[in-house]
């Protein structure tokens, strides 16, 4: 009878003691674990009669036990530390004679960080990404949530700097109320600059909490300039460009501004070559950007936006280098059909006057400055090259 019945009585302890520990004076001390700062309830058993019990919590605190019918006593307390373990003890007698409980292991939970949600672009803060992080505090032996968990975690970066770029978001701290059931999210918002300037992306953002662990050890990676379309293209340079194009398309107060936006169909692929901000293939009707370039991420001095306009008025150019003679757009002299605008190796000009942003090309020279005077074509090795990247500029100042 002896050796059925005490494996019955100590299965019994077992799973009675998950977070309520109850106690016969027989004896039945178990294992129990409980998270800090949660109240913990310890009820015992005492002969009928009893008045004056206590609960010896085992970090100093001592408790009255309060009766609870059946010749049953309780007490609570709530550990504010974590213990590997701590002795609980109870007494019938007003503390004359005690009785081991349990061995009581306060834990702390441990926070799983998980990205949640969709990255979502904001067009009115320069397209900058913003993510959910969901924060779950679990039983650090099992992952579990702990649902009771309340209290504030700390955030911050592990040995990265992105969210303090640009004016970026990353919240110092989160707080948990008894209605977040263990689960909380909260949000960040990057607008890091580019690793390297011209050929480097951003590293991922590594989060964690400093107050309490991370579960399973790892800060949690956000990945920067993410392509989440998946055509190769960082997504916010992409979105925020075909956004300026289609707002000076559709809305743009100039016709010609309007018209050769209009003839960009395709943005990308990206380009990542040192000094470049940007590219376009003649008898194409594509721009390529360069996300990493200066100024690029905040568009500051209207950086973005002269890229865009600029290699938009190559697309014109080649669009207008291609025209059949007799179909040119506008009115006026042309690249295809002014002997002057031919050259040796075969590069034309753009339509000299049918939108005022055209250059006159008439005079230049190889090596010698054109249009605005800042130096900054005069070093092609054709006449024809340092006229169409002056004429691209006059367009890109003029609407910027
Ligand atoms: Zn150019």
């Amino acid at each position: 009878m002896v050796l059925s019945r005490l494996p019955v009585a100590r299965v019994l302890c077992v799973v009675l003691m998950c977070f309520v520990a109850v106690f016969v004076l027989s004896g039945c001390e178990e294992k129990v674990y409980v998270f800090v700062n949660t109240e913990y309830t310890v009820s015992a058993e005492c002969p009928p009669g009893c008045t004056n019990t206590k609960v010896d919590f085992g970090d100093g605190t001592i408790k009255n036990g309060t009766p609870i019918g059946n010749n049953r006593y309780q007490a609570s307390h709530t550990y504010t530390t974590p213990y590997d373990y701590r002795q609980v003890k109870c007494s019938c007698d007003n503390g004359n004679t005690w009785h081991d409980k349990a061995k009581v292991v306060v834990m702390k939970p441990k926070m799983k960080l998980e990205i949640f949600g969709p990255l979502i672009l904001d067009p009115n803060n320069h397209y900058s990404e913003s993510r959910g992080i969901r924060v779950t505090a679990v039983d650090p032996r099992n992952g579990n949530t702990f649902p009771k968990f309340v209290g504030t975690v700390n955030i911050a970066e592990d040995g990265t700097s992105i969210y303090s770029q640009n004016g970026g978001i990353l919240p110092s701290s989160i707080t948990f109320t008894a209605s977040d059931q263990g689960v909380k999210t909260f949000g960040v918002e990057s607008l890091a600059d580019a690793k390297v300037p011209f050929t480097t992306k951003p590293d991922p953002a590594k989060i964690k909490t400093t107050n309490y662990e991370v579960y399973g050890g790892q800060s949690l990676e956000v990945e920067q300039w993410v392509d989440n379309n998946g055509n190769g293209d960082v997504d916010w340079c992409e979105y925020w460009v075909l956004a300026m194009l289609s707002n000076y398309h559709t809305s743009g107060s100039d016709a010609e501004v309007r018209f050769i936006t209009g003839l960009v169909t395709h943005v990308g692929p990206d380009i990542w070559e040192a000094n470049t901000y940007g590219k376009m293939d003649w008898d194409s009707t594509r721009i390529k950007i360069n996300p990493a370039a200066t100024n690029h991420r905040l568009d500051t001095n209207d950086q973005l936006t002269m890229t865009v306009l600029h290699e938009s008025r190559h697309v014109y150019q080649s669009w207008e280098t291609n025209q059949n003679v007799g179909t040119d757009h506008g009115d006026g002299p042309d690249n295809d059909d002014d002997p002057r605008l031919f050259f040796p190796d075969g590069d034309r000009l753009p339509e000299q006057v049918t939108y005022t942003s055209a250059n006159n090309p008439n005079g230049i020279q190889d090596g010698v400055d054109v249009g605005n005077g800042d130096g900054d074509h005069d070093d092609y090795s054709t006449v024809a090259e340092p006229a169409i990247e002056d004429d691209a500029d006059e367009f890109m100042n003029n609407y910027k």
